[in-house]
Parts: structure tokens; C-alpha cells; sequence
């Protein structure tokens, strides 16, 4: 394999799982000459390396894989196709125009790439993000960690924990504890149902698992190990619950740290970078996909879109996509919607769909105004966390000035 450093780069791809695999291999497959994936782990394949459960794969193999083959036939199918895959190398730096500043163990230095593709993923919030009171005991992790300490490291953190949150990924911890032989003692969620949806609620139960609606942590109680966990319901009665370690799982938030310490736009309702329908960031050399767009979706879905992302660079670097410049800004207005993501969208093109989450159960429509008209509007019923999506060709975009409001009204 060619050393990073020497020779033209068309297109590089920072991070090298799902999404970012998915669109350099389309790109190397449709004839683009070099494609290199800069992945900071020793093995390429993103977040689903340690996620040793099923179900992956049915979008893109046609069948059921667990994380880890699933992460290792997508590495096998980009080297295939030709992609130079670089391991144990990090993007220390973004800047205009396609400048990279990469650090492996060998060198650090620069390098220009004529298209950027941005796809680090998603991360859980830690401890400190989550203001929960109490001391720095050992034990205390997120489902990333616990999964990559078991199922790469053959480590077992603790023997019973406490598992905080019932995302998707939340039931993923039980089952990776239970591979470790691991008991957890609880699962708490303040909300009064699951965050996932049903059945999932039903499984802790089928493990052995008591589940606690209406119920949050309050404190994280030990000196040098965890010793027990404070919780509080709605009321606001207390108790503690004994354990030994504490998973805090979900609460995902784009892993976006070299946009925010760099030059591109950053949307506050995603955490990810600001783009267009086509992908496209506010330096328009960078193109962004997967989990780094918004939290969170699963790897069959960022696995598409970086699949579709592909042909969208193709498209620009035949200079087939419209101008970068003319654009409709979407904002949001009032606490319900969460984000809208593109934030962006092109006024001459209603390709795409707009993707919202929203803060909690919402029932009604979704009202989109420009200058204070009606342009469109999208019924929903859904809950938090679920994934709402809205086809940019129900908008009337010839009626937009340079901004359309998207607000929700209750029925
Ligand atoms: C703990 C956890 C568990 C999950 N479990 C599931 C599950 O069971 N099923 C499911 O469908 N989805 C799960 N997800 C969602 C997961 O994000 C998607 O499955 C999928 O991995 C998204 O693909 P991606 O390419 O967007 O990002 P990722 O898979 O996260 O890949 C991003 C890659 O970028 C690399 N990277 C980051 N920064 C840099 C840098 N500066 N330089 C170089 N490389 C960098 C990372 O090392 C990583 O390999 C989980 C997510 C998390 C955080």
C-alpha cells in the first residue's frame, strides 16, 4: 500500500466504519483513482467491531452477522474494491480546501485530498457530560467501553451493575454482559417507558433483569470501587440500589470534535456538522455521513447513506451538483423538534429527505413557513428518539425565501 503521504489523494475518508467503508468503496468502484480511509483504531470497521451480537448485515450481505464479521466483511469488500484502508492513523486536524493533519506511528504531516468525506461516527456522553454527582470510582462505564473491554480485550469490568437508559443500545449492554457472565442488578429509566420500542421493555424481565420506570440516578456512591447507585423517582422518593459498576448508555452525540475544533459549521440541535441534502459541509471541499450527521441511527442505515453518499461526490467532482451557495437554511423553532437535519437545502434540487427527531411524545403536525407563509406540513405521532422522516419534495421551495421554519403543533 502506498505511503499516506506521498502522492495525490481524490478522495479521503476520515474513519473507517460503516459509512465511511460504504462510500469509498462506491467511489473506487466507480473508476475514482485513489481512495484512502484514515481509521485511528488498529483494525478498521467502526463501532460494530465491538458489538459481538447480531443482527448486523441484512441491508448490505443478505444476512444476519454479528458486529465483529460484519465490521470485517465490509474492511474485506472496500480492499477489494481497491480502497487504501490506513489503521493507527488520526486526523489531528481539518482545514480549508482538503487539508488533513494525520499523526500514525511512523509520521505526522500533511495532506490534501481534492474531496473530503467526514464520517467519525457517534460517541455515548460520559459521566462528566451527564452532571451526575458523586465520586470517580472505578467501574463506571459506557456501553462502548464495556462492549470493547469483553468482546476485544476478554476483560469483565464488574459483576453486577446497574445499567442507566433503554435506548437500543442500553439492551445491547445486557447482552454483552450476559456473554461476560456478567449480572446486572437493574435498568433504570426516568421516562415512564422505554426509550426503544416495544417489545424491548419485555426483555430485561426475560433475563432477569428488574426494570424501573420513572426512575433516575442521582448519585454514583464509592470511594475507590462503586458500591451503590442513589435513584429517585417522579416523586422524587430515594433509595439506593448495591452494585458494582454502573453502565450509562445512549444519550449518543456526534463525535465531532476536529469540526468544532476546526473551520466547518456546526448545528447545535445534531451536534454534527451543518449540510446540505447532498451531504455537503459549510467548506464545500468536506462531505459529511453516518452517525456523525445526528444521533443516532443504526449501522444498515449509515451504511446507506454512505453507500448513497458516493454518488453524490461523484456527482460534484463532475461538477453535477448545484451550486453550493444557493441555499434554503432550515431552523427550527420551539422545544419539540429536537433537530431537522440537512439544515441546508438546495433551492434547486428536491432531492432527499429531511430527518427530525423529536423531545418527547408528539402528536399532530409539523408546520414549515417561509417569510411567514405555508409551505408545507407533515403529520406525526411518534415518541423521543424515533426517526421521522420527511421528503424535501413536499415543500414547496419555489414559495422560500432564504429560510423556511419548521415548528410543531400539538392536535
Ligand atoms: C456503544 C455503541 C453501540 C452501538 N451498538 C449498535 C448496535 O448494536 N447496532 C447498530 O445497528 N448500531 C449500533 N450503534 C450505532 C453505530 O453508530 C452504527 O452501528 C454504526 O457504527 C455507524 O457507522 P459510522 O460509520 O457512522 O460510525 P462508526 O462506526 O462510529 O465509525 C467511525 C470511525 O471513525 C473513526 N474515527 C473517529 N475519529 C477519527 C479521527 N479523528 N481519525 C481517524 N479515525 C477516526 C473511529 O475510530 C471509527 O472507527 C452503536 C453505537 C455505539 C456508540
Amino acid at each position: 500500500m502506498t505511503d499516506i503521504f506521498n502522492g495525490k489523494i481524490d478522495v479521503a475518508v476520515i474513519g473507517g466504519g460503516p459509512s465511511g467503508l460504504a462510500a469509498a468503496t462506491e467511489l473506487k468502484r466507480a473508476g475514482i483513482a485513489r481512495v484512502v480511509v484514515i481509521e485511528r483504531e488498529p483494525e478498521a470497521g467502526g463501532i460494530p467491531r465491538h458489538c459481538g451480537h447480531p443482527p448486523f448485515g441484512m441491508r448490505e450481505f443478505k444476512r444476519i452477522l454479528t458486529g465483529p464479521k460484519y465490521a470485517a466483511r465490509l474492511v474485506k469488500r472496500a480492499i477489494n474494491a481497491g480502497v487504501e484502508v490506513h489503521v493507527d492513523t488520526t486526523v489531528v486536524s481539518m482545514r480549508a480546501g482538503g487539508k488533513l493533519l494525520i499523526s500514525n506511528k511512523n509520521h505526522s504531516g500533511k495532506i490534501v485530498a481534492t474531496r473530503v468525506i467526514y464520517a467519525t461516527g457517534v460517541r455515548e456522553l460520559p459521566r462528566s457530560m451527564r452532571l451526575i454527582s458523586g465520586v470517580r470510582a472505578k467501574g463506571i462505564v459506557n456501553t462502548g467501553a464495556l462492549q470493547s473491554m469483553v468482546f476485544l480485550k476478554g476483560q469483565v469490568p464488574f459483576k453486577h451493575p446497574v445499567i442507566v437508559g433503554t435506548e437500543l443500545v442500553s439492551f445491547s449492554a445486557i447482552q454483552t454482559c450476559r456473554h461476560a457472565g456478567i449480572k446486572p442488578v437493574a435498568m433504570i429509566e426516568e421516562n415512564t417507558h422505554t426509550s426503544a420500542r416495544w417489545p424491548t421493555g419485555i426483555f430485561p424481565r426475560l433475563v432477569g433483569v428488574p426494570l424501573h420506570l420513572n426512575t433516575r440516578l442521582v448519585s454514583i456512591n464509592g470511594d475507590r470501587v462503586v458500591t451503590s447507585v442513589t435513584v429517585a423517582d417522579h416523586l422524587d422518593n430515594k433509595r439506593e440500589i448495591s452494585c458494582d459498576g454502573v453502565v450509562l448508555s445512549g444519550k449518543f452525540t456526534p463525535e465531532s470534535t476536529l469540526a468544532r475544533m476546526g473551520h466547518l459549521d456546526i448545528d447545535s440541535g445534531t451536534g454534527g456538522p451543518v449540510v446540505d441534502q447532498f451531504g455537503r459541509c459549510s467548506d464545500p471541499v468536506y462531505f459529511a455521513t453516518g452517525n456523525l450527521l445526528r444521533p443516532v441511527e443504526t449501522g444498515g442505515f449509515s451504511w446507506q447513506e454512505g453507500h448513497d453518499l458516493a454518488q453524490k461526490v461523484l456527482d460534484d467532482l463532475n461538477g453535477k451538483l448545484p451550486q453550493a451557495d444557493d441555499i434554503i437554511a432550515i431552523v427550527v423553532e420551539g422545544e419539540m423538534i429536537k433537530y431537522a437535519m440537512p439544515q441546508r437545502i438546495s433551492r434547486t434540487s428536491n432531492q432527499g429527505k429531511i430527518q427530525l427527531r423529536v423531545t418527547g411524545d408528539a402528536k399532530g403536525v409539523i408546520k414549515a413557513t417561509s417569510g411567514g407563509k405555508p409551505v408545507g406540513e407533515f403529520a406525526i405521532n411518534t415518541r423521543a428518539e424515533r426517526r421521522i422522516l420527511w421528503p424535501i419534495s413536499s415543500l414547496d421551495l419555489a414559495k422560500s425565501n432564504g429560510q423556511i421554519t419548521l415548528r410543531f403543533d400539538p392536535k
